[in-house]
């Protein structure tokens, strides 16, 4: 049997083409209700409905921001929502040029008898809700599997859980028209080198790619969304840039089909600051890449963006400026071309917590 081949197939081959334009990529902005209160208990605002709302008004409407991006992800909430002068948030983005994705997966559940390893949920009734959010707008979608590393982990019973699930996922994406977004993250918790993180994500993504094969997955019409190959949060030695390039670079190279259009990189409690490098190095590494690499930051394109907002209408301004300037800073990372070293103190600050969860 050969790979998806059915009605949406070209128009997933479209999107997930356009989506990995170089000089853009996507914001994540899907943090569930409860995530986002924690965001929002950071800046001491309350999380009501009016209030996440607004902090989504200010990032889609910043002035300038929408040209780097191709794609923005949404929570359902968000997918349903307006601007204050009644305008859907979904036309917001598509007026733009950026197409409007969606959180399918519903958070991890713990595997039994394993030392904390997870399982993504969501897969019941997912065709059903894919249909529901296409029909609302949304023309990609998003599944986080979590994987972590320790002395006996990731076991091969996570890694088999995980890529299964993805891979489900993906084929039920794609047989009702959305771009699925494929993201095996692997924690940086951990005292684990740069070597242990890059032969874990070797390991795990030749899994998934075998599962997404034999789940029929049309890959020319889906996305990756990697970890970047770094030491451990606690390693005594931080990896450099060039390092974390190579590595991440060639742990892809080894594993990620050629046919995948696009390898947009979550941020994983990196710094906007280094997330931002890190990407630049790779685009600025030289050697054949044959897909796009881009970014799909959550927290490293929002954090100045928050601090300098704090929920109040006389900052929005000055908050839409430091959204713009972390979207133009990742893409040009994206074409190698980030100067870097423009980024003020909140840009700088490590944005790393432990087991975190989406
Ligand atoms: P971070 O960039 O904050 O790691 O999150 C991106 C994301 O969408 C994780 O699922």
């Amino acid at each position: 049997m050969s790979a998806y081949n059915g009605k949406y197939s070209e128009e997933l081959i479209k999107n997930a083409k356009y989506i990995a334009t170089p000089g853009k990529g996507i914001l994540a902005a899907d943090e569930s209700t409860g995530t986002i209160g924690k965001r929002l208990a950071s800046i001491n605002v309350e999380n009501v409905e009016a209030n996440r709302q607004a902090l989504r008004q200010l990032l889609f409407t910043a002035p300038g921001a929408l040209p780097y991006l191709s794609g923005v992800i949404l929570f359902e909430e968000t997918l349903y929502q307006k601007t204050t002068s009644g305008k859907p948030f979904v036309d917001v983005l598509l007026d733009g040029g950026v197409l409007p994705g969606i959180k399918v997966d519903k958070g991890t559940v713990e595997i039994a008898g394993t030392n904390g390893e997870t399982t993504t949920q969501g897969l019941d009734g997912l065709a059903a809700r894919c249909q529901q959010y296409y029909k609302a707008g949304a023309r990609f979608a998003k599944w986080r599997a979590v994987l972590k590393i320790g002395p006996t982990e990731p076991t091969e019973l996570a890694i088999q859980q995980n890529a299964h699930g993805l891979a489900r996922y993906a084929i039920i994406c794609q047989e009702n028209g959305l771009v699925p977004i494929v993201e095996p993250e692997i924690l940086t918790d951990g005292s684990h080198d740069i070597q242990k993180c890059a032969a874990v994500t070797e390991r795990v993504l030749a899994a998934v790619y075998k599962a997404l094969n034999d789940h029929h997955v049309l890959l020319e019409g889906s996305l990756l969304k990697p970890n970047m190959v770094t030491s451990g949060s606690d390693c005594p030695k931080k990896a450099t840039p060039e390092e974390v390039a190579d590595y991440t670079v060639r742990a892809l190279l080894r594993t990620v089909p050629a046919a995948v259009p696009g390898i947009m990189f979550l941020s994983g409690g990196q710094s906007e600051e280094e997330a931002s490098v890190n990407l630049n190095a790779m685009n600025k590494l030289d050697v054949l890449k044959p897909w796009t690499l881009s970014f799909s930051f959550g927290r490293a394109l929002q954090q100045s963006t928050l601090k300098t907002w704090k929920g109040k209408e006389e900052n929005v301004k000055a908050a839409q400026e430091a959204f713009l300037t972390r979207c133009k800073a990742n893409s040009d990372a994206t074409l190698g071309k980030y100067a870097g070293g423009n980024a003020g103190g909140l840009a700088s600050e490590s944005l790393h917590v432990k087991g975190y969860k989406y």
